[in-house]
This record gives structure tokens, sequence and C-alpha cells, in this order.
């Protein structure tokens, strides 16, 4: 119980759908999600992002299609355009809880269509259908179009222009970002999956369920983060900006500062008052971190607003609404996008004003003018433009808004991320700067090396569950191990979840080791070593010290068994797991 036990496998260069089987013991040892697409990758993890044979791939949970909290999710898994790594993204809403109802744990895409094609999942019929008239739309009037069919996932022009940074969209709003995963569905022709199912997820025991879902929903309500007055639920994540300014760790005009003295313009309670922010959020969740306008428009988050924001020396809230409006519109990363305006910036020595970055937006999308270098993320634009030092990327992926000079463990985190510069594979800021599970010293590098590498595992089992990340601000591993059990039957302990999220960890270490990846790009931009940030209100920001860095990394690798390249000396670990 918990699984389907199939996917449809979909070859768009033969215009087939098929179900296949999935065995039981890989979704035991990998659950579902980022997990199971990371399994599915094995023999594919080598091939070009771009090359059709490479698949991408849709995953579903075993939690999903219960009422477990926040997991009606699914993880979207391939290897990324733009930092060439294996890449994974989750994303809520209907469309995941409908391919569970469909019956499926997930959709394998392989090959290239001929011409635009739309894969329409309608319980336990599939097929591709002619998308003609859809290419060259944008996200909203491409679900308008295709909402009869169910729940809806597509790309914007972005996606289909080959932007390294595309998004693919969910219909309801929310991105499978970051990556350029909406690239690699670009090149495969595919402008959007419906997906309409009816069927029913059983669960193998209600009252162990009931008491595991009444222990996660109590500890939610006990969480400051989530519920408190200035918590996720009241402001969504721009909740983060006054707590980011008072730390000194705002990046700041391509993070040559860490404070932006007109952040209050932009923060939790600007957007609520300014824009009459209404809670919204994924399906299911009782949270509902996400914010819209009085007239429904999604408002941006923490990460957006500052690197529209501060990022870019922009003040103007309406101009950072518009920009985030527009990526969603052309399926862009907001991230990506923006610091890639801010190393355009720096680079040319001007940041863009709020006046033109709607048009640098568009050209990125459509990639003309300037936008055809820019489409390419940060390092490839700095590096073309002559100023590789502009780039605040790791592995090629631009660094969010969390500056490593005021929280080590993130870092650490950034170096060692399996995807690049992401702030939520080990998400160090819970302890550092949220003070949860218990608080860490932001300034120090000791001990950091197990704490991010527990992390990782930790949340590379719960993108496999699926389960939000921020849930896990009030509960823990061990209320959804007990979900987990009472939804599959099968017993899963915190201990338990936390070795198949080294599993999966260290399975997409392999990969990218085996694709030329090693300890060269375990690390962070220069300027972090030799700049300072911004100081004040008794708060020293100091550049990070490159030995002490150094030394926790290598803990880093030891703590996990690699070997001083971060690498795994040879041996193949894929022949020792399932
Ligand atoms: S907490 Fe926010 S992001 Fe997470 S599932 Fe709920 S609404 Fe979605």
């Amino acid at each position: 119980m918990g699984w389907t036990g199939k996917l449809l496998h979909v070859d768009l260069t033969r215009g087939t759908c098929e179900r296949r089987e999935i065995p039981t013991e890989i979704l035991h040892a990998y659950l579902g999600g980022r997990g199971l697409g990371v399994r599915l990758m094995r023999d594919f993890f080598r091939l070009d992002p771009f090359d059709p044979d490479m698949p991408i791939i849709f995953a579903v949970g075993p939690l999903c299609g219960t009422n477990s909290p926040t997991a009606a999710r699914l993880a979207c898994v391939s290897r990324s355009p733009l930092t060439g790594t294996i890449y994974d993204c989750s994303a809520g809403g209907r469309f995941a809880w409908r391919l569970k109802a469909a019956g499926l744990d997930a959709v394998f895409i392989t090959g290239q269509s001929a011409h635009p094609a739309v894969l329409a999942i309608d319980g336990a019929r599939a097929e591709l259908l002619p998308a003609g008239s859809l290419w060259g739309k944008g996200v909203k009037e491409t679900v308008a179009s295709l909402k009869e069919r169910g729940s809806v996932t597509a790309i914007g022009p972005a996606g289909e222009n080959g932007v390294l940074f595309a998004n693919i969209m969910m219909g309801e709003g929310n991105s499978i970002g970051r990556g350029g995963l909406g690239a690699v569905m670009g090149g495969k022709r595919l402008k959007a999956i419906t997906v309409q199912g009816e069927g029913t997820t059983p669960v193998a025991d209600r009252e162990r369920f009931d008491a595991a879902r009444a222990d996660v929903m109590r500890l939610f309500r006990a969480s400051p983060v989530i519920f408190g007055e200035l918590g996720i639920s009241e402001y969504g994540t721009p909740a983060l900006v006054d707590l980011m300014a008072q730390r000194r760790m705002a990046p700041t005009e391509n993070f040559r500062a860490t404070f932006f003295a007109d952040s209050g313009n932009y923060s939790g309670p600007a957007i609520k008052r300014e824009c009459g922010a209404k809670k919204e959020g994924c399906y299911g969740c009782p949270i509902q971190c996400k914010k819209a306008s009085a007239q429904g428009e999604a408002l941006p988050e923490y990460e957006t607003v500052n690197h529209f924001g501060a990022l870019n020396g922009i003040s103007d809230l309406h101009a950072i609404v518009r920009a985030n409006s527009l990526c969603n519109e052309l399926g862009m990363d907001t991230i990506s996008a923006a610091a890639t305006l801010s190393a355009f910036g720096e680079a040319r020595g001007r940041f863009p004003d709020a006046s033109e970055v709607a048009s640098l937006l568009a050209d990125i999308a459509h990639r003309s003018g300037d936008g055809a270098l820019l489409s390419l993320g940060s390092r490839r634009l700095a590096e073309h433009l002559g100023h590789s030092e502009v780039s605040m990327s790791v592995k090629s992926l631009e660094l969010p808004a969390y500056d490593p000079r005021g929280a080590y463990g993130m870092a650490l985190a950034y170096a060692t991320s399996n995807r690049g510069g992401c702030h939520l594979r080990a998400y160090p800021i819970s302890h550092e700067i949220l003070r949860k599970p218990v608080p860490t010293d932001r300034f120090s590098f000791s001990g950091k090396a197990r704490i991010i590498k527990i992390a990782e595992d930790v949340n590379a089992a719960v993108d496999s569950l699926v389960a939000c990340k921020f849930a896990f601000f009030g509960a823990t591993l061990e209320e959804y191990g007990e979900l987990l059990t009472a939804v599959t039957g099968v017993e899963y302990g915190p201990e338990a979840l936390k070795a198949i999220g080294e599993r999966i960890y260290l399975t997409e270490r392999f990969y990218n080791c085996e694709n030329g990846f090693s300890r060269k790009d375990d690390t962070l931009p220069e300027r972090f070593f030799t700049e300072p940030g911004s100081g004040g209100e008794g708060i020293d920001v100091p550049p990070v010290d490159r030995e002490r860095f150094s030394e926790e990394l290598q803990k880093y690798y030891r703590i996990r068994g690699l070997d001083e390249n971060g690498g795994f000396g040879g041996r193949n670990i894929l022949e020792e797991l399932p």
C-alpha cells in the first residue's frame, strides 16, 4: 500500500505511452519523488541534458493521495543543462494528487517529439496530442486552454527557447525551478502534461495514521516559524526579509554588501499592506505559506524579493511583483534570472533600474538582444564578458538570498550541494538563524560538517516522501515515519529514513563525480573569502576563513566516506545499492 507500483513510460520519438511495473524493492529503498527519480536515472545520467534519450521524470511519493500534511507534491528529476549535475526539484499542487489518482507513481518521459505535443493522462488512458497552437504561448494561456483536461503542468517561452534556467510551471502557480528542467522539456517539444484521475490511496493502518497526523498538526500549531505572529503562514517566506536584514546577511548588489537600507519596502508586513496579500498554498496544505494579491496574482517569495530587490539595488515593491509575475508567465526561475541580471549589472558597472527589468526578462525568455547571453545564466555570461568573478554561483547555480558570510553552515552546504548553490539541500538557516531544532553559532564552522551531512540525508528523505521542507519547522522524521508506516504497512523509523536519504545523496554524488565533478567544484565564489559583508549594530561580517572552510570540507568528506578529492576512490557504489 502507499505505492501503485506503476510508471507511465512515454517515448516522444516513437509516440508511445505504456504502463510499466516498478519493482517493489526499489520503491521500498528509494520511496518516491526525488529518490525514485534519481534511481531511475541510473542508466542515463551520463547523457547530455539535451540528448533526446535523456529522461525527464515526474514522481510522487507514498504519502501523496492521503491527507498527510504537505504531501500533495511531486519531484521532477533529470540532468540540469545549467549545472550539468543530476537535478531534482519538488512542487506542490493537485497535479501530484491526480497523478497518483491515475494509478501512477511516476511518469518517465524520453525521446523528442517531431512536433510540439501535450501528454494527456486520463485515468488508465494516456495519449500525445498536437500542441502547435500552444507553442509560443505564455503559461497562463496554456494552462487555461488545457484546464478541461484536469491539472496542468507546462512550460512557457523560456523553456521552448532553451533558457538554461527555464522552469516547468504547475498550473496552480508553483514552479519546478532553478536548474532549467523547463529547457529539457522544451528540447523534447513537450509543451505540457495534463492529468485526471479518480483513484484513492488506501491506508494500511487508519488508527495509527490518524494519531500520527494529529501529532504533526499539533507540532505545526506549536511552531512559531509556521503559525507564529510573524510566521510563514501569516506573511509567507518574505517574513524572512526583516530577519535577514537584522542579521546583516541579505545579499545586496551582487553580494558586494549584505545589508540593503530599503528592504523594509518589500518585507512581509509591507507586502501584506501594499498588495492586500491573502493566504494561499499548495493543495491540501494546512500551512498555506503562499500569498496572492487581492486580484489573485501570485506574490513573490523571500528569495525573489531579495534578488529583484537588494541584489539589483531596486526598492520598488511593485516593480519586484511585476518581475515575479513576468518570470512565472514566461516560465523562468526568479532567483537565477535576478542573479544573472545582477552579475550583468556589476560587469557593466550599472545595475538594471526598475523600469528596465521587464524588457530584459522578455529578452531572456526569447533569447534576443542581451537576453541571448543572459539566458545562459551568470557563470557563462560572466566568462563571456571576461569577468568570471561576478558570477555568484556554485556549480553554475546562482546563490539564493542567504549570504554565506553570515552563516557558515550555509557556506558549507552551498559547496557540498549535489545540485549547485542551493539553500534547500541542507537548509542550515533552520538552526543557524531560526534556531530550530536547536540553535548553532552561525559564525563558527565547528560541528557543521556532521550537521550538514545529516541535514542533507534528512532532506533527501523528505524530498522522496514527498513532503514540504517547511513542515519540518514543526514536525520531524519521527512523525513522518509514523505516517509512512501507517500508510504503507512497512515499518520506517527516522533512522531508516535517514539511511534512505544517505543512499539517495551518495547516488547523486556518484553520478556527479562520474560526470567530472570533484572537490574543485565544492567551493564558493572568491568574493566570500576576500571581502567582508556589511557590518552594523554590533554585528561584524568578516570574509569566510578559507582555511577553516577547507578543513571542515575535508571533515565532511571523511564523515561521508569520500576520499580527499570528494570522490569514491574508484569504488562503483551503484553495485552496492539496490
Ligand atoms: S508550506 Fe507552503 S510551500 Fe509547503 S506545501 Fe504548504 S503551501 Fe506549499
